[in-house]
């Protein structure tokens, strides 16, 4: 077989329990890059995320079958996140494309994708026209955008997915970020470069169930927020100030109207009452503060402690290491 050279596109793609799909994407996968005329041009980058399932050895027979196909194995479970950052580490050509590996991004769009990259967009977002997703979901993905944009300087855009492209030179900037609670598409939002998108409809899941439950969801959500915004922590801190006024100004009035004026207006505040509010004043300085302070040091541990963001158990000889 003739000696590969170095690729233009890399294909990097999470998998999570997706051994009954797994095949077939490939196949869809491989079908439109060489419809496109693109499939000796690209290396195809499975980042196989702990799966309980098959899935392992599913990439492993598809490694050896296809030169193309490189596997990174990781030791368990460590989220999507940390199996996209390992791939896009991995990944040597000169645009990388993200997405699923359960078909809900549909792979007849790539060729669009690297076309707007063609014609100059560093990066090119994969936009979700509408969701296949319950109610309930959909209420919650709305509400996140609602409030995130009321609370981060940094706008995320409704729809926006992990069906993606960037260009290489996003790919160096987003690798040199070492925070460890990483949302892929916050960091390259918050990266910048030239952007374009693409909408797309997205399919059905081809097997198997989403791996993202609602507490995956939350903490995704949480995680995001935490990450690309302070003003949560403005926010209490402006709670503290309108607890502490109010009872301030209750103070002053029982102060000045019972103690000083001699209840001009005959108010005829309780010692109770009085030693109610003066307790409302320091619980709620007390809470805030406390509040405040324990958003900072969670802050600070999680980066403090730097962690590795995945542990390669193995990976493909097929240049991973070294590339
Ligand atoms: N995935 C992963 N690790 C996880 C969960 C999911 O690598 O812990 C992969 C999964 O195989 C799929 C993609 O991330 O390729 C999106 O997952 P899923 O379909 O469960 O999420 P949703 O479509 O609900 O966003
Ligand atoms: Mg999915």
């Amino acid at each position: 077989m003739a000696e590969r050279g170095k690729p233009t596109f890399s294909i990097v793609i999470p998998v999570y329990n997706e051994a009954g799909g797994l095949r077939h994407f490939h196949q869809s996968l491989k079908d439109v890059m060489s419809k496109a005329g693109l499939l000796n041009k690209c290396e195809i980058i499975y980042c196989e995320d702990g799966s309980i399932d098959s899935s392992k050895k599913v990439l492993d027979d598809i490694a050896k079958e296809d030169d193309s196909v490189k596997t990174i194995i990781f030791s368990r479970n460590f989220g999507k996140e940390s199996a996209l950052t390992a791939g896009i580490a991995q990944a040597c050509g000169q645009a990388i494309i993200t997405l699923d590996s359960d078909e809900q991004h549909p792979v007849e769009l790539i060729p669009a994708f690297i076309d707007k990259w063609n014609k100059g967009a560093k990066v090119v977002i994969g936009i979700r026209k509408s969701t296949n997703a319950n109610w309930l979901k959909r209420t919650e993905s709305k509400m996140f955008y609602s409030i995130f944009n009321r609370l981060s300087k940094q706008k995320l855009i409704p729809g926006s997915t992990d069906f993606r492209l960037i260009d290489k030179s996003v790919q160096e900037a987003f690798l040199s970020l070492g925070e460890s609670n990483r949302i892929t598409r916050g960091l390259i939002d918050w990266l910048g470069f030239e952007r374009s998108f693409i909408s797309f409809e997205p399919k059905k899941r081809n097997m198997g169930s989403p791996n993202y439950n609602h507490s995956k969801l939350v903490q995704l959500a949480m995680n995001s927020l935490v990450s690309l915004s302070p003003r949560p922590l403005y926010i209490l801190g402006y709670i503290g100030l309108i607890i502490t006024g109010i009872s301030f100004v209750l103070g002053a009035i029982i102060i000045i109207e019972q103690i000083v004026l001699g209840d001009p207006l005959h108010l005829r505040f309780t010692g109770t009452a009085m030693l109610g509010i003066l307790i409302l004043f320091f619980i709620g300085i007390v809470l805030t503060s406390q509040g405040v302070i324990a958003i900072y040091i969670s802050h600070i541990h999680t980066e403090t402690k730097r962690r590795p963001l995945y542990v390669i158990d193995k990976a493909s000889s097929k240049g991973i290491a070294g590339k």
